[in-house]
């Protein structure tokens, strides 16, 4: 090993109780993950809207593009978070925006002029289908 790397870097088991916790974001479908989404936006008191899409669902459940948002109506700046483009790497997307959401202040803010902008699943049908492309087997990049 060497000795200029400090041994923290090379602590498999340290790395194996990050990976765990890290775990915990992650969900097993579209539909928790929505739900999971939505309930740490409403924590955190974003305002949120949900588009659907008309296309065929797993279950009798709605497929919806969530957004949600912090901060100025009319932003000088705005970070966007988007999640599931290519709808199996939605599981990924929506546990860093869950991870994100999660560790907010209840009453966090962005700076004054600024907003913080969350888009979950950009193709709901992808990922509740477990599946990159959409309804219309478009590649959506
Ligand atoms: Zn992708």
């Amino acid at each position: 090993m060497n000795p200029a790397v400090p041994n923290r870097w090379f602590d498999r088991a340290r790395l194996r109780r990050q990976a765990a916790e890290l775990l915990k974001y992650y969900s097993p479908d579209y539909f928790s993950a929505k739900q999971r989404f939505l309930a740490a936006c409403n924590r955190v008191g974003l305002a949120h809207q949900s588009l659907p899409i008309h296309a065929p669902s797993p279950n009798s459940e709605p497929l919806t593009i969530d957004i949600a948002v912090a901060g100025s109506e009319k932003p000088t700046l705005a970070l966007v978070v988007s999640s599931g483009v290519h709808g199996i790497e939605g599981f990924f997307g929506s546990a860093v925006q869950l991870a994100f959401l999660e560790q907010l202040a209840p009453d966090w803010q962005p700076p004054e002029g600024a907003a913080l902008v969350f888009l979950h699943a950009l193709n709901p049908y992808g990922f509740a289908w477990q599946r990159r492309f959409n309804e219309d087997n478009v590649d959506l990049n």
